[in-house]
């Protein structure tokens, strides 16, 4: 045979082979697209899944009973893939399907305090503790520091980074007129397991469970008047629209208990610094959420 006849057939040897598998991958995906109407799905929903889902998901979906939920659920701002079966799993228990999303992200589709972990304290300012992930009991923040009795009850402390916000936080509220002052900061795994003896899980963390533990927590009020009653301060509607330049975040805003386990605290105050607490505050997110979304999920935070 010539060189030329050779090349010829090579040719159209791998022309056929392109062919087949184009055929074969068309049929592939025919026969996917009618398994999915069997199932129950409309053709709308069928594009939708077949352009947004991975075969393997897909494969789920397919032994799996129809459900009405999945394509809300995959058109979510903030859909998690490895999540889908939990989202199924828990749509079936809430209509809601943004908070579905929202609470099968974080965990909470468990009950608190169970399925947890370590929190990654190698994140540092970052890091989350909360109801499903823990500090160990001899987590020991490094740089605490005491707070001065000028912007403190007596006996405060705190890591230095938050401390020095803090202080620049307490002076641009100072020169509106207002005080804040702090009534809770760093505290230690032991003394968590005294306020949670004395206490109960509807009104402590459990030991390892609490923020307080992190030395980025702060709890800010004003002269006399603490718990529930801050929420109507001068102080409180002022870290409303400023803290975050500060690096502090809302930690359990109103109306997310159910995502982060905790009661509405106007007090309760976060350090994540001040980029990150910017961009949670324009999410509009509780940092469960943000963190499970953009810190776990994309690992852009
Ligand atoms: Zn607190």
């Amino acid at each position: 045979m010539k060189k030329e006849e050779i090349k010829k057939i090579i040719i159209i040897v791998i022309a056929v082979i392109i062919l087949v598998s184009i055929i074969l991958l068309v049929k592939g995906c025919d026969s996917t697209k009618s398994d999915l109407k069997k199932k129950g799905y409309s053709k709308d929903e069928i594009n939708t899944i077949v352009e947004k889902l991975s075969e393997s998901d897909i494969n789920k979906i397919l032994n799996m009973d129809y459900n009405k939920n999945l394509v809300s659920i995959i058109n979510e701002q903030y859909y998690i893939p490895d999540n889908l079966e939990r989202y199924l799993t828990y749509s079936n228990k809430n209509e809601n399907i943004k908070d579905v999303i929202s609470i099968v992200n974080v965990g909470a589709d468990s009950d608190w305090y169970t399925n947890t972990k370590e929190a990654n304290v190698d994140e540092g300012i970052k890091m989350l503790v909360n109801k499903f992930h823990y500090l160990k009991d001899d987590y020991l923040p490094d740089d605490i520091v005491p707070i001065s009795n000028w912007y403190a009850y007596d006996g405060h402390s705190i890591k230095k980074e938050v401390y020095d916000k803090y202080v620049s936080m307490w002076k641009a509220a100072n020169e509106q007129g207002l005080r804040l002052l702090v009534n809770s900061s760093y505290r230690t795994f032991e003394d968590q397991q005294k306020e949670y003896d004395m206490s109960n899980d509807d009104y402590a963390s459990r030991p390892g469970f609490s923020e307080h533990q992190t030395g980025l927590a702060l709890d800010i009020v004003t002269d006399d008047i603490i718990g529930n009653e801050f929420e109507n301060t001068d102080e409180f509607k002022w870290l409303q629209e400023n803290a975050h330049l500060y690096g502090f975040i809302l930690r359990y805003p109103k109306g997310k208990e159910h995502i982060t386990g905790y009661n509405y605290e106007s007090w309760h105050y976060r350090y994540v610094g001040k980029e990150l607490a910017t961009k949670v505050k324009e999410s509009g997110l509780t940092y469960d959420e943000y963190y499970a979304y953009y810190c776990e999920y994309k690992k852009a935070c």
